[in-house]
């Protein structure tokens, strides 16, 4: 049951780009195993991707 552990602080860290390569793989898998998982990725991404444009950077 390895792959029940979720990414957590690992994925907000993925979703900002600032994980290294083996990491980012980890991340990958576990958002590759667990529909729920991406889907909340997806989502965080967005909200993040909103906030990003109402503070007026790009
Ligand atoms: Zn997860």
């Amino acid at each position: 049951m390895r792959w029940i552990r979720h990414p957590g602080r690992a994925l907000d860290a993925y979703l900002d780009g600032e994980l290294d390569g083996r990491d980012v793989d980890r991340v990958a898998a576990h958002l590759g195993h667990y529909l729920l998982c991406r889907q909340r990725a997806a989502i965080t991404l967005q909200i993040r991707r909103s906030l990003r444009t109402m503070a007026g950077r790009t």
